[in-house]
């Protein structure tokens, strides 16, 4: 099937003017601008971890992994270039399934001029595995890293958190072009995606940045889904709890000085809320207040992949 299905894929992307050489030679080649840092992300997603291939639409599930490999381009303030789509095929069924990931990816790879300029493509008798290479480019704003971080920086966040498991995981929009915009308009200290959840992803870049944030708790921006998971499941957690662990929001922190940061929250520029969540403080870890004005911890929480020893 392969060389068929090579040339289905090939008719289904168009290519950009980085991609010298896309599908159909051993290797693709690039030529990508000196100027700026190539920023390279992969990440594989696998039926029964990341989605549910009988329960979900094959479109959601190639939206989703390109979005995933996006949003990290997106993490990092780097414009989209290509992306490297492999595929682990379940045997059965595996061709309708594959053209289903590849009609999922079509708009998203349309909407940020992502060619898909090369992959692989196998089956064997287990579940859907999909690993997707993207490649981005530095702009001349410079990178945005975990490790910028300065003391007294406010700490900000793109739109809403919490109970992404009842759709949004399938169906976010990276937040690439949020990303160039608040880069190129405001002086960005540090930044990263939250995938894991907003505690545990903040947690890294607080690591990074050898410091704490110290967090407003009521100031967290909860999504209706975290409400409406927590009805779901009374007596478990409370719609800040999901909001504070829950992974897949796909969101955007950044770090900034206070007064930049008062201004991009007057501006508003996204079309989606920007949101004041905290301060970064020389003290390492998650903070936030008590109502006596003591300083607790707050764990960082969020999803992370088990391996046994
Ligand atoms: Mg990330």
């Amino acid at each position: 099937m392969e060389n068929e299905f090579v040339c289905w894929v090939r008719s289904q992307f168009a290519q950009n003017e980085s991609v010298e050489r896309g599908p159909g030679d051993d290797a693709a080649i690039l030529r990508l601008s000196g100027q700026q840092g190539t920023v390279v992300t992969t990440d594989t997603l696998m039926d029964g971890v990341d989605f549910l291939v009988d329960q979900v639409d094959a479109c959601r599930i190639g939206h989703k992994a390109l979005a995933v490999s996006l949003s990290d381009l997106a993490a990092m303030a780097a414009r989209p270039v290509a992306a490297f789509v492999s595929l682990v095929l379940p045997r059965r069924g595996g061709r309708q399934l594959a053209e289903g990931l590849y009609a999922g990816m079509a708009p998203l790879a349309e909407r940020y001029g992502v060619a898909i300029a090369g992959g692989d493509t196998n089956s064997w008798d287990g579940p859907l595995v999909i690993t997707i290479t993207a490649i981005g480019q530095t702009t001349a704003d410079g990178p945005l890293l975990r490790s910028g971080g300065q003391v007294g920086d406010a700490v900000l966040v793109t739109g809403h958190f919490g109970g992404s498991i009842l759709n949004k995981h399938l169906d976010f929009e990276p937040r690439v072009a949020e990303a160039l915009l608040l880069n190129s308009r405001y002086d960005l200290h540090a930044g990263m995606d939250v995938s894991d959840g907003l505690t545990l992803d903040l947690s890294r870049l607080c690591q990074e940045s050898q410091l704490g944030t110290l967090l407003n708790l009521e100031a967290i921006p909860i999504s209706d889904a975290a409400g409406e998971l927590a009805r779901q499941q009374p007596n478990s957690k409370t719609p800040l709890d999901h909001a504070l662990g829950d992974g897949e929001d796909f969101e955007l922190i950044v770090t900034l000085p206070a007064s930049e940061a008062k201004r991009l929250l007057a501006d508003q520029p996204l079309g989606i809320p920007v949101t004041r969540i905290g301060t970064l403080v020389a003290e390492q870890g998650l903070w936030a207040l008590n109502a006596d004005g003591k300083r607790k911890p707050i764990a960082a929480d969020g999803y992370q992949h088990e391996i046994d020893p």
